[in-house]
């Protein structure tokens, strides 16, 4: 799915950007396989080794908190994260290799609506995950 730049909406809501906090959004701009801190904090030292894990873990809450990131929890016990978009999708994480894949499908959105208005609610949000483990072709 395409995702917005992160340093764009950092600087869109007046936030200060170090040197640190910009290697920080752009790994996380161009990443696209929801990665944990970890992996955020092992492509960040990759453009600049001074990146501690704490500031990694500080930027992440920080951008988190403005609305910029997505967290997300595959229980993995890790939490994940991706720039929030305007596109909605769901995901279906692969519970062996803990890969992430995004979709939509309208059939589906429309269904959660019909759902929630028939037990009298407008619907505003909704989070969808898929838990599943690849089909193996027959031999
Ligand atoms: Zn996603």
């Amino acid at each position: 799915m395409d995702h917005p730049n992160i340093e764009d909406l950092c600087l869109e809501k007046g936030m200060r950007m170090t040197d640190q906090r910009r290697i920080i959004a752009k790994v996380l701009s161009e990443a696209d396989d929801h990665p944990d801190v970890e992996e955020v904090y092992r492509r960040s030292t990759a453009i600049d080794s001074g990146i501690s894990i704490a500031t990694v873990y500080r930027t992440v809450r920080l951008f988190e908190e403005a609305g910029i990131l997505e967290r997300h929890d595959f229980r993995d016990g890790r939490s994940r994260y991706e720039p929030v978009s305007d596109e909605h999708h769901d995901h279906l994480i692969n519970v062996e290799s803990g890969e992430v894949l995004e979709f939509h499908n309208d059939e589906i959105e429309k269904l959660q609506e019909e759902i929630a208005r028939k037990l009298g609610y407008k619907l505003v949000d909704h989070r969808m995950e898929l838990y599943g483990v690849p089909i193996k072709k027959a031999e």
